[in-house]
């Protein structure tokens, strides 16, 4: 399944372990709130954190760098973020973005297969939903959207590699919505840029949501750079 979708409005309890829902009074307003993971069952320990940062370590002394090219990271990485550690969140860049990505994927189903000791495909299609899942929440009234084809950071790639992202997924959008209009993009970790939006727009995308955290003024904001509010902020 190429495309990471985004589910915007859900209807009813998909009897899922993960799944939780749950009414909140926004300025006035009671609003669903629905949430698939929730971050207080994903936080790992700190010595989970520990773990992950010694086996990067080792798989890139073993790709040739060394502690100093270790050390140069760790500064030059902004590790600041509203939820994860300084630990998790270098850990996540360095793999999500800063080393190069023949590196990123080998290091990475290392790590997968060392520590959570099962393939990678066998995980993936346990987690993720199929496209005949997808196809069913479409019929059942849900939004789905693109979230591009490889969920890369689309600020550190070139037009081309943006526009094939985004063809890519086009491409898997269309065969589960049947059509594309008035279709939404969510950027992968709210990474874009000038290019991107030119990209929307030649592709009439309806709008667009970064990770900017404020509730949103359509009459204002550039429809392609909507704010919005993250579920874990609404108390359950
Ligand atoms: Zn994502």
């Amino acid at each position: 399944m190429m495309a990471v979708m985004t589910v915007l409005l859900s209807g009813n309890n998909m009897e899922k372990p993960h799944y939780k829902e749950w009414s909140v009074d926004f300025n006035g307003k009671i609003i669903k709130v629905t949430n698939w993971w929730n971050l207080g069952e994903m936080k790992g320990s700190a010595e989970t954190d520990d773990l992950l940062l010694e086996n990067l370590r080792d798989e890139m002394f073993g790709e040739g760098y060394g502690r100093s090219d270790w050390d140069n990271f760790w500064v030059s990485i902004d590790k600041s973020d509203r939820h994860d550690t300084e630990n998790t969140i270098f850990f996540k860049r360095m793999l999500q973005k800063e080393l190069p990505i023949e590196q990123r994927q080998k290091i990475l189903s290392n790590l997968f297969e060392r520590i959570v000791g099962r393939s990678e495909v066998d995980v993936a299609n346990e987690l993720y939903m199929s496209k005949s899942d997808l196809i069913s929440l479409h019929k059942r009234g849900f939004t789905i959207g693109s979230h591009t084809a490889s969920h890369r950071w689309l600020n550190s790639l070139s037009v081309d590699e943006q526009k094939n992202e985004i063809d890519n997924s086009l491409s898997a959008l269309e065969s589960i919505r049947g059509g594309l209009d008035n279709w939404i993009m969510c950027y992968p970790y709210g990474g874009y840029n000038e290019d991107t939006l030119s990209i929307l727009k030649a592709n009439n995308c309806a709008f667009a949501l970064t990770t900017k955290v404020c509730s949103t003024d359509l009459s204002i904001q550039n429809k392609y750079e909507l704010s919005r509010l993250d579920t874990n902020d609404f108390p359950s």
